[in-house]
Order: C-alpha cells, then sequence, then structure tokens
C-alpha cells in the first residue's frame, strides 16, 4: 500500500497538470467559489424535489389545455407550492377561453372481427352524448373533382370516415436506418412521399382542406371523422384540435388506423363503435401564475424566470412544457431557501395558452409595462427535457459581455456542452421570451439538446412523465438558478441596445426587431 500511493498520486498528478496544461483547449478555469453557488447545488443535488413534483403534475393532475378544469387545477397547484415555500403567488386574470373537458374515448372495430383499438379524441372534439355509435369505415375517395366530391357526399351519413394517409411503414426512419438496405430505405421514403403528395391531392380535388373537410362531412351526416396524424416515432402521434362541431373527430395509432384502412380498402367493411365522451363548460377565466421574491436594494428591477403552464392534451404534457416547468419551480424553491433576500426582485411567470398565441406571456407585456421597462433579464425554457446547450443573445448588442460574466460563475459540469451565441437574432415567435423580447426587454430562451423532442413528445400522446430526464431537468435547475442569482447581483442594469440585424435574404431590406402582438383575449369560441 505504502509504495502504490506515492505512485498514485504522481500519477494523479500528472493527470492534473495534463488537464490543465494545455489552454485554450483544455477545459475553461473552473469558477471561482462562491457560497451561494454551492447553496444552489447543494440544495438542487441533495434536496431535489424534481421527482416529486413531476409526479405531482404530470401524474395527479395531468394534461393542461388552455380553458380546462385541468389547467385551473394545474395554477391552483402551484400557487399552493409557492406558498408552502413561503414565496408569495397568485393567479392573474389575462383572458378567457372556451371551456372544455376531456371525458373517456372508447374505440373498437367490431368487424369483420373484434379489436380495442387505441386512440382518443381530439381537443374541443364533440362526444357522442352519452351514447356508443356503430357504423361502416370508408376511405375518403380520390374524386376527379370537387363535383364527384358533392356528389359523394350524401353517402357518409352514418359512417366513420377516414381522413389521413395510411402510411407505408410504422417503423420510425431510425429503425429503418439501423437495419434496411440502403434501395429498400430509398425505395420506402420516395413511397411515402408519393403517397403524401397523392394525399394531398386527394383532398384538394375535393374543394375542401384538411382544416374544412371535417365540417363539411359531418354536415353531410358522417357519425365521426378518424385521423391519425403519425409524428414518425413509434407509437407516437400528434393531438391537436378538433374541427368537428357535432360529432366526434378520433386519432388512431398508426397499427390501428393502418389496420382499418387496409380493411375497408380490401372491401372487407370494417365497423366501428365510439364511444366519446366531452363537456363543454362555457367561458371560463384564464390565468398566468405569478410568484415573487421581493428585491432588498433595488426591488423596482426584475430577474425573471419564464416557462408555458399550458399543454396540448395528447400526454400530459410532460417536456411541453412540464420540464421548464419543473426547471422554474425547483429554482424558485432553490433561491428562496438559499438567496432569500435578492437584490433586485425575482419573478416566475407559469404563462396561460403558449399554445394558442404566447396569449399569457403577451397579456403580461401588455398589462405590466412597468415591469418591462425595468425587466433586467428572463430565462424561458421551452424546448424539452434536455441540457441546455444553447443561449443566444438574442440581438441585444451588450448581451455577450453580461451573460458571458454571469456565466462564468456556473461550475463547467452544469455548462458542459453549452454554446452561446452573440448578438444573435431576435428570432420569431417560439415561445414566451419572445413576448418580452418584441417589447424590447432582454428575454432568453435557455435552449435544450433534443432528446428527439420534435417527433417522440413535442405535442403527441407519449408526451409523459416516463420521458423526463431527471439529471437533465436538475442541471438546468442549477444553470437556471445560477443565472437569476448573478443577474440580480450584477451591479449593472442591462443594456437593451439592439444590434443591427442582418440583411433579410428574402426581402434584401435590413432584419426588422419583431413587432409586439397583441393576445388573444378572448379564445376557442369561433
Ligand atoms: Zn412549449
Amino acid at each position: 500500500m505504502k509504495r502504490i500511493i506515492p505512485a498514485l498520486c504522481a500519477f494523479m498528478l500528472l493527470l492534473v497538470s495534463i488537464a490543465y496544461a494545455q489552454p485554450p483547449y483544455g477545459p475553461p478555469p473552473q469558477a471561482p467559489k462562491d457560497p451561494i453557488v454551492d447553496a444552489i447545488i447543494k440544495e438542487a443535488t441533495e434536496n431535489s424535489q424534481l421527482e416529486k413534483l413531476g409526479h405531482e403534475l404530470m401524474d395527479g393532475i395531468g394534461p393542461r389545455l388552455v380553458g380546462s378544469p385541468k389547467m385551473q387545477q394545474a395554477h391552483d397547484w402551484a400557487v399552493k407550492k409557492y406558498t408552502e415555500w413561503g414565496i408569495p403567488a397568485r393567479n392573474e386574470k389575462w383572458g378567457e377561453w372556451r371551456g372544455w373537458e376531456r371525458g373517456i374515448t372508447h374505440i373498437d372495430m367490431v368487424a369483420p372481427w373484434v379489436k380495442s383499438l387505441s386512440g382518443q379524441q381530439l381537443a374541443w372534439s364533440p362526444g357522442t352524448k352519452g351514447k356508443t355509435v356503430t357504423g361502416d369505415v370508408v376511405i375518403l375517395p380520390d374524386f376527379a373533382d370537387s363535383i364527384a366530391f358533392q356528389k359523394w357526399l350524401p353517402s357518409v351519413k352514418g359512417k366513420f370516415v377516414l381522413i389521413s394517409m395510411n402510411q407505408p411503414t410504422g417503423r420510425a426512419d431510425d429503425n429503418w436506418d439501423k437495419f434496411g438496405k440502403k434501395e429498400s430505405i430509398e425505395k420506402m421514403k420516395k413511397e411515402r412521399t408519393d403517397l403524401t403528395n397523392a394525399w394531398n391531392d386527394r383532398i384538394r380535388k375535393t374543394g375542401k382542406t384538411t382544416a374544412t373537410l371535417p365540417v363539411v362531412l359531418e354536415n353531410a351526416g358522417a357519425a365521426g371523422i378518424v385521423m391519425s396524424y403519425w409524428s414518425r416515432w413509434s407509437g407516437s402521434n400528434k393531438i391537436f384540435g378538433a374541427r368537428t362541431k357535432k360529432v366526434p373527430t378520433i386519432d388512431l395509432m398508426l397499427e390501428d388506423y393502418g389496420l382499418l384502412y387496409r380493411l375497408a380498402e380490401s372491401g372487407s367493411a370494417p365497423r366501428i363503435s365510439v364511444r366519446a365522451d366531452s363537456k363543454e363548460t362555457g367561458v371560463v377565466p384564464t390565468f398566468n401564475t405569478v410568484a415573487e421574491i421581493k428585491g432588498t436594494e433595488k426591488p423596482n428591477e426584475y430577474v425573471m424566470l419564464s416557462a408555458h403552464f399550458d399543454s396540448w392534451d395528447g400526454g400530459t404534457g410532460a417536456t411541453d412544457n412540464g420540464t421548464g416547468t419543473l426547471v422554474m419551480l425547483e429554482a424558485m424553491r432553490i433561491l428562496k431557501k438559499v438567496y432569500p433576500n435578492p437584490k433586485r426582485t425575482i419573478l416566475v411567470g407559469h404563462w396561460g395558452s403558449e399554445e394558442q398565441g404566447l396569449n399569457g406571456s403577451r397579456a403580461f407585456v401588455e398589462d405590466h409595462p412597468e415591469i418591462v421597462a425595468n425587466l433586467q433579464a428572463l430565462f424561458n425554457q421551452d424546448n424539452g427535457t434536455g441540457r441546455v446547450t444553447n443561449i443566444s443573445g438574442q440581438g441585444f448588442l451588450h448581451a455577450y459581455e453580461y451573460i458571458t460574466r454571469w456565466l462564468t460563475k456556473v461550475p463547467n459540469e452544469y455548462k458542459e456542452g453549452l454554446e452561446t451565441r452573440f448578438p444573435g437574432s431576435p428570432g420569431g415567435g417560439g415561445s414566451d421570451f419572445a413576448s418580452f423580447v418584441a417589447a424590447g426587454a432582454p428575454g432568453f430562451s435557455l435552449s435544450s439538446l433534443s432528446w428527439d423532442y420534435g417527433t417522440f413528445t413535442w405535442h403527441t400522446n407519449l408526451d409523459t412523465y416516463d420521458k423526463i430526464v431527471f439529471d437533465d431537468v436538475r442541471n438546468n435547475a442549477i444553470l437556471t438558478a445560477i443565472l437569476v442569482y448573478q443577474a440580480c447581483e450584477d451591479p449593472q442594469k442591462t443594456s437593451r441596445e439592439k444590434s443591427v440585424l442582418p440583411i433579410n435574404p428574402r426581402t434584401g431590406e435590413p432584419g426588422q426587431w419583431p413587432e409586439i402582438r397583441k393576445p388573444t383575449r378572448k379564445g376557442g369560441l369561433d
């Protein structure tokens, strides 16, 4: 042992000196010690509440469609959590929305054989009024023109109409890439493209669009609309809103939709039974949840945490935007515990109705000009469960100085792989930070690693608790808490000077800063 230890020590020393002997290629120097940073990390790692909060929100409450009772339940839950942590919180009304409550969807194939099918109503879909409705399944035919469509239309009476194309494969592209022959992959992709184009043509020839077709079919007496919005990930379908006003619109998993489609195509006369419950609950008020830790030196300057609270309701909104929500909740809890007397006021906004057009945050910007005018910085997270790997200066000329300064306080392991872009561009309306950027206030997006967000979980039925990568979310809570702490402590107020935006290649004109957009204060009623 005695001989091994000095040898080991010498070896370790060598490793350490190698690691630090290679600047600028080695790791950046470690952040200087800061007791508050240490306390943030300790609390986040030794007393994490993320799993518990995630379970309560995603499993205990569930999806949070704007105007649904679950959205309201979530707002009340968030206020209760903040109150338990000693942080004053409130639900601020910003508008009104069509109220709708999802009930059961039971779908069975009853002919030519029996199988329970996997699917659900779209959001805001009408139900079957307490009954089980049985009918033949027909495919939207390929008409010569809209006159032929109109002639066929009366025949849909009492039938369920399939309005999505039949996917040629239920395997994700990854799977093809792993096992398929190159020629087979190319053939499949070409077939899929051709089918997609042909299907778009088929819809166009009816003289309708995917948006208007369902209403025409229901007015002709269809029993229901059946579709399948496959997201190119096994088992994953995107679930948006229904267009029908009287009969249900249901989305089926690719496997079951393909089964019905092929049976209908081969003349095997499939029939399905559908029981869909849902409830219209009138026009309901909609809210943002806002919580606050008052500043001691500059209480009228603000640092904000930001994440939308609403979701689509195919899954439980776990990564869109349950994870952004968890980051902000946890960062607030930690900050209150280890940094209870910030120099500037810390605010968090859990926005309602991002999914229908950033309405909650746009309304907040409109309703609180005094906060927007005195905003030191806002940090928004809304692209899934991954570690934050990108922060852009969002077009603010001096963002480089302050964001870089704040980031030096973050220990390397919590900013691994993090890239910054300065001055960056203000960007479009991708998420709620854009509402603030449009108003000229320094709002930043904490942009994360994808974990196949776009195909796997974004707006899909598979956006559930089990997809959360808690280590990454914990990383983000630590990063956010440190950035907020630094933005609060910074002796300087952040500059809002805008950079000159690059020439727009489409127009040849200099790029324009995005304009402030009005929120929709009353929606979902048309
Ligand atoms: Zn989102």
